[in-house]
């Protein structure tokens, strides 16, 4: 009898119990990076964050939302998205591209940015089809292809020299056109854009998205456009909508982020913009898989939009004052880490700074033969040695490719000055153990 029940158990065990479609894509490198900086991080510039308030308004907004007299706040709302935040969405995207929006069609509120993205594939990527993702990326739109059915193909942005002395720029990381251009074939159902992109940093120019805009429209290909880092763009440098150039509306979709855009990551209230004709799918795989995202959060969200609308454009707007307070920081932490030769690449958007290890590998040998990149290797025993927290930039490429830029890590520097001059702290006292014998 005991025989027979443990034979019949083990037949069950040996039946794989995962979907197909999960193989590949089980491992996530944020699930151990976010343990090793909890565990072990004294200053943590690792994932992407800000660690100072989001803003009074958008706070008080959300109080109200919760403790206000319209208790209907607290039920279901609309699945698609809550009517008050669509129509300020379609006012405020509609403003920004210069074409009318219709609130219930052309707008899709989201749980964060990365349900949206999460969307976008499912409903528009089959079997069979291919998406060219650019590198380095933001890792999860690869799982997300692959769960989808879809083939992801990479292409790198590669840098550039820098002028003599000089520190390299997230402009000088480009793509190579004809490069580029062979990616495309009539398998290719769309591109991922990440303008500004995280990890780098770089804000494509109008040139660069030409030339991606050019061959969407060539081969019939879709855009999905991340631009959850739209308001974060330093030195005067101006953030392009892909979907305002010629032949790209019909073909984008736009993937914006309230925890972005408001510091307020938690809340996970993201959208998408675009034509019907896309989003009409997108709506499809919402209403089947989550259905809807807080009603509060949405309410305060939209509230924010309201003011920042009103504002557009002057100083006291938020998206005038965010981008400025983060520019202060960038600098901060680009003269932490020139001064102790650990050379940053200057990010002309986002709240993310990528910076060269090289000068510090001595400290961290190289292990022969291993299968884990060295800039991984680095920052586990960066974090567990000197309590400074980033994140390889290899996670942010593709499984063959993770070796080709190995001497990086990732800042996040949404920091508040404090903990940016605890990591300047860590530095210099890092530096000097390295110099004096
Ligand atoms: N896209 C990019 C490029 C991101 O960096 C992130 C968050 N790190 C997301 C999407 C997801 O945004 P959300 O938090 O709104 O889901």
């Amino acid at each position: 009898q005991t025989h027979f029940v443990s034979l019949s158990l083990q037949a069950k065990m040996s039946r794989p119990v995962q979907a197909r479609r999960l193989e590949g894509t089980d491992k996530n490198i944020w699930v151990e990076f976010v343990k090793l900086a909890a565990t072990y991080s004294k200053v943590n510039l690792g994932q992407g964050f800000p660690d100072f308030p989001p803003p009074d308004f958008l706070k008080e907004s959300f109080v109200r939302a919760l403790s206000g007299e319209n208790h209907m706040l607290h039920q279901y709302t609309r699945a698609f998205g809550h009517p008050p935040l669509v129509k300020i969405l379609a006012q405020f995207f509609g403003k920004l591209l210069g074409r009318d929006l219709d609130p219930m069609t052309n707008v899709m509120v989201t749980v964060g940015a990365y349900q949206a993205l999460f969307c976008c594939f499912q409903a528009l990527v089959d079997e069979g089809d291919e998406v060219i993702i650019i590198e380095p990326f933001f890792d999860c739109y690869e799982p997300m292809v692959k769960m989808a059915g879809g083939t992801p193909v990479f292409v790198p942005l590669r840098p550039k020299a820098p002028k003599d002395g000089k520190l390299m720029s997230s402009a000088d990381w480009q793509l190579d056109p004809a490069e580029l251009a062979s990616k495309f074939s009539e398998r290719t159902k769309a591109i991922v854009l990440n303008s500004p992109n995280n990890p780098l940093g770089k804000v494509f120019s109008r040139e660069e998205l030409e030339l991606i805009a050019g061959l969407c429209v060539k081969h019939d290909v879709l855009c999905l456009s991340d631009e959850v880092y739209e308001w974060l763009v330093y030195d005067g440098k101006e953030h392009i909508r892909i979907a305002s150039l010629r032949g790209m509306w019909d073909r984008t979709v736009i993937i914006g982020s309230a925890g972005k855009t408001f510091s307020a990551t938690g809340w996970k209230v993201g959208w998408t913009v675009g034509p019907n004709r896309l989003l009409q799918h997108l709506r499809t795989v919402h209403q089947n898989s989550v259905y809807h995202c807080a009603t509060v959060a949405q309410e305060a969200v939209a509230q924010g939009f309201q003011r920042e609308l009103e504002l557009y454009g002057k100083p006291d707007s938020y998206f005038v004052q965010l981008p400025k307070e983060l520019q202060q920081k960038r600098d901060w932490l680009v003269q932490s880490l020139d001064a102790v030769g650990m050379k940053p690449i200057i990010p002309e958007g986002t709240y993310f700074l990528v910076a060269d290890i090289s000068k510090f590998k001595s400290d961290v040998p190289d292990v022969p033969d291993s299968d884990e990149p060295y800039d991984s290797r680095f920052a586990k025993w960066m974090v567990k040695n000197k309590g400074l927290a980033a994140i390889p930039l290899s996670a942010f490429y593709s499984g063959a490719h993770k070796n080709n830029y190995n001497h990086f890590i990732r800042f996040c520097f949404a920091k508040e000055e404090a903990t940016l001059k605890a990591a300047n702290d860590i530095l210099q006292k890092w530096k000097k153990e390295k110099t004096s014998p």
